[in-house]
């Protein structure tokens, strides 16, 4: 897993320069949801689980991580490794890198 990152980040270098401009700019533009660091929602009808705040999916806290841009704690499925974001930011990446 590392290995592969490492070549992935070597890899895409140029791009990610331009992501991480990206990220300030749509940081601007993006509301935060939650402040970074700040815990998921706990699931009210369960101990120990946390929401997906996507898809309000309850999760144990492991399942899910948080956005750097809107802050908003998403699950697997609701979550994009390609931009490190949810799926929601990474939709307004996209729309921006067609650009
Ligand atoms: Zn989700
Ligand atoms: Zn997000």
């Amino acid at each position: 897993m590392t290995i592969l990152k490492r070549n992935w980040l070597k890899k895409e270098t140029p791009k990610n320069k331009d992501i991480s401009a990206l990220f300030k700019e749509l940081k601007k533009e993006i509301p935060v949801i939650h402040q970074q660091g700040e815990p998921p929602l706990k699931d009210s009808h369960s101990f120990a689980q946390y929401m997906c705040d996507l898809c309000s999916t309850p999760y144990p806290k492991s399942g899910l991580r948080q956005c750097v841009l809107c802050g908003r704690w998403a699950c697997e499925h609701c979550w994009k490794e390609e931009f490190y974001t949810c799926k929601s930011c990474a939709g307004i990446i996209k729309i921006h890198t067609l650009k």
